[in-house]
Formats: C-alpha cells, sequence, structure tokens
C-alpha cells in the first residue's frame, strides 16, 4: 500500500504520472528507446517542452497575453539571484515572510538596494504582515506566496503599481489568481509539479530589457525565451513529469478543480487542530494559514511518542516538522488525497480518545 505522503518537498505526485514516467523511462512513446537516452533536440522531446510550456501558461490563463513559460535549471534558489540580475537596476522591495524570502533578499543585495516593506521574523514568520508601503520607485516587489516552512499563506495580494515578482514554489496551481496581475511567477518543480530539477518561470516579456549591466547567457531570460526554453540541454526527466502533471491536472479540471479539493483538506485538518484540545497551530492568525502546508504542535508533549508512533503506524509519511519551527507539518500539495487528510485526523481523534 501506498504510504499517505504529507512530505513537504520533493513530495507526492499523482500515482498515474508516476506510472507513466516510469513505462517512458524503459520506451518513450513507442520509439524503442528511453526518454532520457534521445536527444532533447528530437522532435519528440521538443513536443515535451513545448506542450509543458502551454499548459503551464493556460492553466494560469496567461496564454497570448504576452508571457513565456520556461523550464529552468538550478532551483527556485537560482531565481532568488536571476530575478535581480535580470530586474534589478537601483531599488528592489521585498516582503519578508520566511526562510525563503529571506534568501531571496540576501540575493538580491548583492545587485542593488533592498528595501524590506515588512517581516514577521519578529515571530519567527507565524503571521503574514499587512499594512506596508511599497516605494514608487521600486524596480520591483517581490513576494512569496506560500511558506512553505512555516505554513502561511498570503490570501490577498498589494495593488501595486509596481512590477509584481512572486515565488510561488509552494502552491502554484492549487487557487484560482488572477496570475495576470503577477509579472514574473517562479515555481521550483517539486513542490506541487514534477521531481526536483527543473524549475518554471513565467515571465511577462515587456518587463525585460530595463537594466543596464551585462548579463551572463545561462542567467538571462531573453536568450532562454529566444531558444524557446532549449538555450542548453534541459531537464529532459523534470520537464516531462512536470507536463505529465499539468496534463493531470487538466484531465481533472485544472485549478478551479483542484481548489475545491485542496480546501476541502485544509478544512477537514484545520477544524481537527481547532476542535481537538491536544493540538495548537503555529500560525496565529487563521486568515494566514496556508491550505498547503498546516503547521501544528502537541499541547502535551508527554503523547508525543504515541502520537508518532500512531500516524507511523497508519502509512503516515513526512510529518515531521522543520527544524526552524518544530512540531508537525502536513503537507497536502495537490496530488494528495483528500483521503490521506481523514487518516491523519482520525489518528488524531484517536491520540485524544487514548489520552
Ligand atoms: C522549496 C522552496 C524554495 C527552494 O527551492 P529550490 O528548488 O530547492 O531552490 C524556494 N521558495 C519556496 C517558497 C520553497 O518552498
Amino acid at each position: 500500500m501506498k504510504k499517505h505522503n504529507f512530505s513537504a518537498g520533493p513530495c507526492i505526485l499523482p500515482q498515474s504520472v508516476l506510472k507513466k514516467a516510469s513505462e517512458a523511462v524503459i520506451n518513450f512513446n513507442g520509439l524503442d528507446l528511453s526518454l532520457i537516452e534521445i536527444s532533447h533536440r528530437s522532435k519528440d522531446f521538443v513536443e515535451v517542452m513545448d506542450s509543458a510550456r502551454a499548459l503551464a501558461l493556460e492553466h494560469l490563463g496567461l496564454h497570448n497575453k504576452g508571457y513565456q513559460a520556461l523550464f529552468l535549471q538550478g532551483g527556485a534558489s537560482m531565481e532568488f539571484l536571476m530575478v535581480a540580475y535580470n530586474l534589478l537596476e537601483k531599488k528592489a522591495a521585498y516582503l519578508n515572510t520566511g526562510t525563503w524570502a529571506d534568501k531571496a533578499i540576501k540575493e538580491a543585495k548583492l545587485f542593488g538596494e533592498i528595501v524590506e516593506v515588512a517581516s514577521s521574523k519578529d515571530q519567527n514568520f507565524n503571521y503574514i504582515p499587512k499594512n506596508y508601503s511599497i516605494p514608487a520607485d521600486a524596480d520591483y516587489f517581490h513576494c512569496t506566496s506560500n511558506n512553505t516552512i512555516f505554513g502561511t499563506q498570503l490570501k490577498r495580494f498589494p495593488e501595486t503599481d509596481a512590477t509584481l515578482v512572486c515565488d510561488m514554489s509552494s502552491d502554484i496551481f492549487s487557487r484560482v489568481l488572477d496570475f495576470s496581475k503577477f509579472d514574473l511567477i517562479y515555481a521550483g518543480a517539486q513542490k506541487n509539479m514534477g521531481p526536483a530539477g527543473t524549475t518554471l518561470v513565467v515571465i511577462k516579456e515587456s518587463i525585460l530589457g530595463r537594466v543596464s549591466r551585462a548579463i551572463p547567457s545561462m542567467l538571462d531570460y531573453k536568450v532562454h525565451i529566444a531558444k524557446e526554453s532549449m538555450f542548453n540541454t534541459p531537464a529532459v526527466f523534470p520537464v516531462y513529469v512536470s507536463m505529465l502533471t499539468l496534463q493531470w491536472l487538466k484531465d481533472m479540471g485544472g485549478i478551479p478543480a483542484i481548489e475545491k479539493i485542496n480546501n476541502q483538506k485544509a478544512d477537514l485538518l484545520y477544524s481537527e487542530i481547532d476542535r481537538n484540545p491536544l493540538f495548537k497551530g503555529f500560525v496565529t492568525e487563521n486568515q494566514d494559514r496556508s491550505n498547503m502546508n498546516a503547521t501544528f504542535n502537541l499541547t502535551n508533549e508527554a503523547v508525543k511518542d504515541s502520537f508518532d508512533a500512531m500516524w507511523k503506524e497508519a502509512g503516515i509519511n513526512g510529518l515531521n516538522g522543520h527544524r526552524s519551527v518544530g512540531g508537525y507539518r502536513a503537507s497536502m500539495y495537490n496530488a494528495l488525497p483528500l483521503e490521506s487528510v481523514q487518516v491523519l485526523v482520525d489518528v488524531m481523534k484517536e491520540l485524544e480518545r487514548k489520552s
């Protein structure tokens, strides 16, 4: 029996996608060749790249709207510096909501002046700062839509004229948003889309070309766009699996359909955390709680050993919290079925009965 996989990343992918991907490793498209032993310039792989890029834009409602989708390497962490390299001339504004935002700020500081418009670092990032203002002369504003480690999520994005850049690594394709408000979105594949090794970058082309510095080819979004995301050998397997996941999502009814299920999963778990006296949530305000990563702890450490034994016994994997938060983290990405959340909630209820 497959485990109930609550891992934060790399994480669960749809079982049907894993099956197709494993078949393609042996015999891709009936070619009697493996996907990973053919040229990335072959017609069969170029089709994969083209359809992965098209599906990403289609899901986000950004097809034919001046956006380009790229599948790059180096992880979301590479985008921390690529964003600044390509967009930061003088000054940029950043919202600091967690470890990843903090790292993005650190990289961007190498390229210009960074204004941290607000930060929740004072409370170990257990809330989303509100009521900040973005300097009018900022080259762009950068935020993190979902804070994977702390379990907070931006439910609203600031109304701003500034170029809007967002790290959506851990909640892309999970909820309906007006994606056309964003000028650049990036997301490492391994949270909600595919295996580690590729990063989706969606860029409004008109924001490029504004900085005066020379940009090395591999770090230049314009080069990757001109080469249709094939400037050098792309991560063929991660791109293929991402394409399969995007196809799976489309067959399910797209983002609106998955959002409904994601809301059900989050409601089910958070209701139990709120109801069960043995548990408490990490995030202080309910409106800031993430639908992807729920962070919580026990109110009584004496039952920790029993709880840990019980969820492992129930076939649950990946529930331990990040070391900077402690406690537990249940990651409920798109591919996690509602039944897995029910199994966890049943264990929590059982713990209460036994205690
Ligand atoms: C995991 C994660 C990252 C880092 O991704 P890498 O691909 O490991 O570089 C960045 N931002 C967010 C929000 C993440 O969840």
